[in-house]
This record gives C-alpha cells, structure tokens and sequence, in this order.
C-alpha cells in the first residue's frame, strides 16, 4: 500500500495539474458517476493529503475524497486523454491534461462535517505543518500496544506504513515489540523527528531511502538493492540478510498479520 509521501506527492501533482481548473469529471466505469457529475465543472480549489488520504476540495464545499488502499491507482497526462480501458473510477480533464483513478478503496464525495470527522479519526501526520505530535504521544505512553502496532495504527500517526516504520525503529534503536508506555518522552520526540525527516525526504525523492551516508552502497562496497519499492533500508524485507550496521542477520516477524523486520542485537529489547 502506498505511504503517505505517495499521497502527498499525488496532492501536490494534482493542484498542479488542475488547481483553479474547473475540470471535467466523469466516471467511465460508471460506480462513481452521480459524484463525478456533481464536481463536472466546478473549480478545483485546493488538494490535500492527511496520512493516506487524498483531498479534492471544489467550490460549493465540494470534496472528493480518495484512499487508494492496496490496489488504487492513478495515472495522468497532458492533452487528450487515451480511451479509457478497464475499470476507469474517476477521470479528470481539462484543454491542457487528464488524470484517471482505477481501483481505489475509497472514490466519495464527503460534506465538510464528513472531512472534519475523517480529520478527527487521523492522528498527526508528520508531513503536515499542522501536525501535533503531543496527540500521538499521548496515546502511545498510555498503551501496553507494542510500538510498531501503534505507529502503523493511522488514529495514532498518520501517513506511517510498514517501510517507515520498520525503518524509523530501527534507526531509533527500538525493538518493534517495545510496549508504547516505555518509549520516554526524548524518545518519541527523536523518533517523530526521523519520521519528518525520512518523509520529506521521501516526498522530494518519490521513493524512501532511509540509509545514512556511511551505509551506502557505494560506501560499504556492497550491491544496491534492487526490489520493486526502490530506495536503501536497513531492514524492511531483508530477513536473513546482513545488518548493514553490525552483520547481524535481520529477523523477520509477525505483528497484528504484518510482516515485520527488525535487527536483534542494534534493536535489543
Ligand atoms: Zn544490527
């Protein structure tokens, strides 16, 4: 499923594609044909993300809102657009481009009561200004949970998927299983540091990337890796492999039907 730099990306590309447009909107696949017939025409005020959430905000306090979930997919392009194959959900055309939406988990449109109530169920998202971290804190220093559930848990941190996770823990020294009541409070502020950090890194590079300098390929004289998610990570689908920090093999684990990755002697616990 695509993290929340992918969504941002996507939020970003979008106003830039159609911000003060006023797009045509269809749904040749035809399940989302009375929303799309609502937004036809309408500006294109402003688009958002929050956590894995895509926001577009028409004039007449309308919102299409979007989860791509594991399978949702968008493609774009400029001039006139192909004809549609398979099972098109969404497309938006302007005179300059178009922009097709196939098999999200979500294709609605939300009244602002229904956006502020899906802004109320997300936790903080690290790549948002607006985000507030306390909030998270808050829950997690009250739960027994282990750590990796709670920051994979979208009402506690939003935007986080299990590449960043798994990432930001190890990177944190964390063992995944930690209890979030143990995690201090210099320890979350650290960890939600590297969070912004490793997501806004994301966002510029469309990819994540979590190695530092001295851990590079080119570093360590050791081949880059190659698998279809792109980018360097310590852990994340590497079991059996190396540590790149200490050599130690990389566990592999199950937590709440996730895979999850950790290092047993840099993430003791
Ligand atoms: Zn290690």
């Amino acid at each position: 499923m695509p993290e929340g730099h992918t969504i941002h990306r996507l939020a970003a590309r979008h106003a830039e594609l159609f911000g003060g447009d006023k797009p045509h909107v269809a749904s040749p696949q035809g399940r989302f044909a009375e929303g799309a017939a609502r937004l036809s025409g309408t500006v294109l005020e402003a688009t958002e993300a929050y956590g894995k959430h895509l926001l577009h905000h028409h004039a007449g306090e309308l919102t299409l809102h979007v989860h791509l979930g594991l399978y949702g997919r968008f493609a774009d392009g400029a001039g006139e657009p192909p004809e549609p194959v398979g099972q098109v959900r969404l497309r938006l055309t302007s005179d300059r481009h178009w922009l097709d939406l196939r098999g999200p988990t979500a294709c609605e449109l939300l009244t602002p009561p229904e956006v502020a109530a899906l802004r109320g169920r997300l936790g903080p998202d690290p790549l948002r200004a607006d985000a507030d971290p306390d909030r998270a804190y808050a829950r997690i220093s009250r739960s027994p949970t282990p750590l990796a559930a709670l920051l994979l848990d979208q009402s506690v941190v939003a935007g986080t998927g299990l590449i960043f996770v798994t990432e930001a823990l190890f990177r944190a020294g964390l063992p995944p299983t930690l209890p979030g009541r143990r995690l201090t409070r210099a320890g979350w502020d650290a960890l939600w540091a590297d969070l912004v950090a490793l997501m806004r890194l994301a966002v510029g590079r469309g990819r994540i990337d979590t190695v530092r300098d001295a851990h590079l390929p080119e570093a360590m004289g050791r081949p880059a890796r190659v698998d279809r998610h792109g980018g360097e990570v310590y852990v994340y689908r590497r079991p059996g492999e190396p540590c790149h920090v200490c050599g130690t093999p990389v566990s592999r684990g199950g937590l709440a039907g996730r895979n999850l990755y950790w290092c047993p002697t840099c993430q003791p616990g």
